[in-house]
């Protein structure tokens, strides 16, 4: 252990978290940054440049989670930044339309072809849930199918069998949705095309739509088999529901038109979070044109927000889509590409038992040797050793997602330097999962 450039704890950041667990629940303001799957003390950031992350002990660190997702371009992109400052400077809210909504829109209508209109929210759960409830209204009907692992933020009635901090902490289920709320919605395993014919043949009439991640990658990176998405969207058709994509985390990531770039299936309704923002608060939802028109003021499905398009963090988002051309795609797919090989080369090399996925730029790295379908298949992983093999990346400078069921991201400036950090860290941290045993 003494090689590695960092020690395992970290006394600023230990100082910080106890000062955060007086304050706020766990110490945390979203659960997986609290480090309970993998123990030790939370890194709390203090600023980000290109592909590294400074904490507050004064230690630099490859960012291989880029805020989930929404760094794609990196930390502190200049032309981001300079986009940030002109609009802050002309101030922070209005309340009222301005034109930068509807340039941001505009760029993402034009990218992705069944994005007839869209509507913007500050969150990815505000998103998913605003598109539940429109479908629920342009149908008239009540269930709404989704699949276990699959994350579509923390809407009441779709945190049953979620991923993400869901599926890191295994919660059966979360107290404070009732009954009701969880009743109406149906989980199937994911990747299962006759569990979805079963279900709309038992239930005729009543389900209003399909939710399901483009290509999910809130149980570790798991891609939909080929034919299944397209699949979902011929039941929808053939039952008359919607077929909702949540590209929250692949949309304008894993290519310019997000997944339905790469599968072409062609949703009723998507949503969008995380890169659109450029690390602001900006989400949004969105379809076929005559669904859109139902809601307020259009038609009759409420839906608001008082900093929805706020000109701040549509101006991040746009400056950030303008420089996602296809040679940025290209750096962030070759880098991911690189990354994965070595990752690959030095588990195997210590013989741990291994499977790494991705679609596109994000993948992920699961603790066994078969490929992994579903969540029940991410599940039966060694998660234990994904801890050994976390704190000794950690302790050697490159920063993963906290969990073995996190997509790991990486930007168009993770470069040779930030390659060859992860590659000098990964020997010690493959002989410690290697090493590991269950606790
Ligand atoms: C992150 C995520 C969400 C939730 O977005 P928030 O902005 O965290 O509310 C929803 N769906 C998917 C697929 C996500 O990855």
């Amino acid at each position: 252990m003494s090689e590695l450039p960092y020690s395992y704890d970290a006394p600023v950041s230990q100082a910080l978290f106890d000062r955060a667990a007086t304050v706020t629940p766990g110490g945390v303001n979203s659960p997986v940054r609290a480090f309970r799957a993998v123990g030790g003390t939370p890194r709390f950031m203090v600023s980000g440049s290109g592909p590294y992350l400074t904490d507050a002990d004064g230690r630099e660190y490859v960012d291989l989670v880029c805020s989930w997702g929404p760094m794609i371009l990196g930390h502190s992109h200049p032309e981001v930044i300079a986009a940030v400052r002109d609009a802050v400077s002309r101030g922070t809210s209005f309340g009222t339309p301005g034109e930068g909504e509807v340039t941001l829109a505009e760029e993402m209508v034009g990218r992705i072809e069944p994005l007839e209109q869209v509507r913007l929210v500050s969150s990815g759960t505000e998103a998913t849930m605003s598109a539940i409830r429109l479908a629920r209204g342009f149908t008239r009907r009540t269930k709404v199918i989704k699949f276990a692992g699959c994350y579509h933020g923390h809407v009441d009635s779709l945190l049953a069998a979620a991923g993400s901090g869901v599926a890191t902490f295994a919660l059966p289920d979360t107290p404070g949705v009732t009954g009701a709320q969880a009743g109406d919605t149906i989980v199937l395993p994911y990747n299962d095309l006759d569990a979805v014919r079963a279900a709309f043949q038992a239930h005729p009439g009543e389900i209003a739509c399909v939710i399901t991640e483009a290509s999910p990658g809130n149980m570790g990176v798991v891609p939909p088999m080929p034919g299944f998405n397209q699949g979902l969207k011929d039941a929808c058709a053939t039952n008359g529901a919607l077929y909702i994509s949540d590209e929250v985390m692949t949309g304008f990531r894993t290519s310019k038109a997000g997944w339905y770039g790469i599968d072409g299936v062609r949703p009723d309704l998507m949503t969008f979070g995380k890169v659109m923002g450029g690390g602001f608060p900006a989400a949004a939802f969105g379809g076929r044109a005559d669904v859109m028109g139902h809601l307020a003021p259009a038609g009759p499905v409420y839906q608001a927000g008082t900093l929805s398009g706020n000109p701040v963090a549509t101006a991040a988002g746009l400056a950030q889509l303008r420089l996602l051309d296809d040679a940025a795609y290209a750096k962030v797919n070759d880098v991911s590409a690189q990354i994965q090989a070595l990752v690959s080369g030095a588990l195997t090399k210590e013989g741990v038992a291994h499977t790494v996925q991705n679609a596109s730029n994000m993948f992920s790295v699961f603790f066994t040797d078969r490929p992994v379908r579903d969540y029940e298949d991410a599940k039966a992983q060694e998660s234990y050793r994904f801890t050994a093999f976390f704190h000794s990346m950690l302790a050697g400078g490159v920063y993963l997602p906290p969990s073995s069921f996190e997509s790991w991201f990486v930007s168009t400036a993770h470069d040779e330097r930030a390659v060859q950090r992860i590659a000098d860290a990964l020997p010690a941290a493959a002989r410690a999962a290697a090493e590991a045993t269950q606790a």
